[in-house]
């Protein structure tokens, strides 16, 4: 079963005040569409995740988007209507899908509950919407109204793919509320379940000020720590956090051997308690043969972003008598902040020797310790 999730980001959100449209403006150190895509991107029952945006926010959008593995982003058109529908028809050029979910980029707060919930919905229904009762009174002109039946809606609504299509090819209408209310004026059922309050769309500045304290309070900090050795072996280059250093030996090993790397990787997977380096790597499978150990951090760091998560700081050292390492540190810290998407203010690179003593002193190996902490989701 193909679904694929359609992110509408193309709107300009002036409510929020100065500043890059809303769903571009930070919210713990990140864009919230960025907060708004990683439940999407990491639930399986996700096969991808299609962004349409407005094309003044092409590098916004790349900035947003850097942590997450997305298809091409697509851009929209000038109503929220218009948008959805250019975004199907890209989905439908490109090979369409069984399912979608449309989702406002506004949102930064989808827990994945609510989109098992949408995804079990659609098992009989071509259409599903996240509800919530309403708890405070309602006053028309001064005149109460019943509360009976009033729901609030929000998204990520789900629908059967080609039948969302079709309704909205057929469009002929003024500009709807939202998907569903398009589907049920065709005669489409319309599912509903329970929404959740921490989904509530981000509109003005005291939103983004209640969501900022809100994404602060739900953090919570995660240590961890790798440790690797690579024995010496014929050669006249290393390579050591992500540096290339001439020496009279190489470093032995199935990949390009950085243990400082290796080391790090383990730092980072610890974090989110997702095994080590072999466990995604395997050193049993030959396409690892030689590769560059920064793809092995590169994964880690996806996969915290996965997780909603922030990298705060690494620290690494490396045990050697030789090479020298102060000559590298600056290259490798610039190196290394280059691949968390850091700033080397936050990337540690120390060096020791162990006085000649034990394997790293007699110059038989190099070891590499290193820790990681990271800001990860309540409940990750
Ligand atoms: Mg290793």
């Amino acid at each position: 079963m193909s679904c694929i999730a359609l992110i509408v980001a193309a709107g300009r959100g002036s409510r929020a005040g100065d500043g890059p449209p809303k769903q571009y403006r930070l919210l713990g150190g990140r864009p919230v569409l960025s907060h708004a895509l990683w439940p999407l991107c990491a639930h399986p029952g996700i096969t991808e995740v299609r962004v349409v945006i407005h094309p003044d926010d092409r590098d916004l959008y790349e900035n947003a988007a850097a942590e997450q593995r997305l298809g091409p982003a697509i851009t929209g058109s000038a109503t929220r209507r218009e948008s959805v529908l250019v975004g199907l028809q890209a989905i439908a050029a490109s090979g369409g899908a069984q399912q979608v979910l449309i989702h406002d980029a506004a949102r930064p707060f989808l827990p994945t509950p609510v989109i098992d919930r949408l995804l079990a919905a659609l098992n009989g229904h071509e259409a599903a919407i996240p509800v919530l009762d309403v708890v405070d009174s309602l006053v028309r002109d001064g005149e109460t109204l019943p509360r009976a039946g009033i729901k609030r809606v929000q998204t990520p609504q789900a629908f059967g793919f080609e039948a969302l299509l079709a309704v909205h090819r057929a469009w002929s209408g003024d500009e709807p509320t939202d998907d569903a209310e398009m589907m049920r004026l065709a005669g489409h059922k319309v599912a509903e379940v329970k929404g959740d309050e921490r989904l509530r769309k981000l509109t003005t500045a005291e939103d983004f000020a209640e969501a900022e304290a809100a994404f602060a309070r739900a953090l919570v900090s995660r240590t961890g720590l790798g440790i690797d050795v690579h024995a010496f072996g014929p050669g006249d280059r290393l390579w050591l956090a992500g540096v290339e250093i001439a020496h009279d030996r190489g470093l032995m090993g199935h990949s390009d051997a950085d243990v400082a790397l290796h080391a790090l990787t383990d730092a980072l997977l610890g974090c989110i308690a997702e095994g080590d380096i072999g466990t995604h790597f395997p050193p049993s499978d030959p396409k690892w043969r030689g590769v560059a150990s920064s793809v092995f951090v590169t994964h880690a760091v996806e996969r915290i972003a996965a997780h909603g998560g922030v990298i705060d700081h690494v620290d690494l050292t490396i045990i050697a008598e030789e090479p020298k390492i102060g000559p590298h540190r600056d290259a490798m810290r610039q190196a290394v902040a280059r691949l968390l998407r850091l700033d080397p203010g936050r990337i540690s690179i120390k060096a020791t020797t162990t006085e000649r003593l034990g394997f790293t002193g007699r110059g038989e190996g190099i070891a590499a310790q290193s820790v990681a902490t990271v800001r990860l989701p309540e409940g990750t």
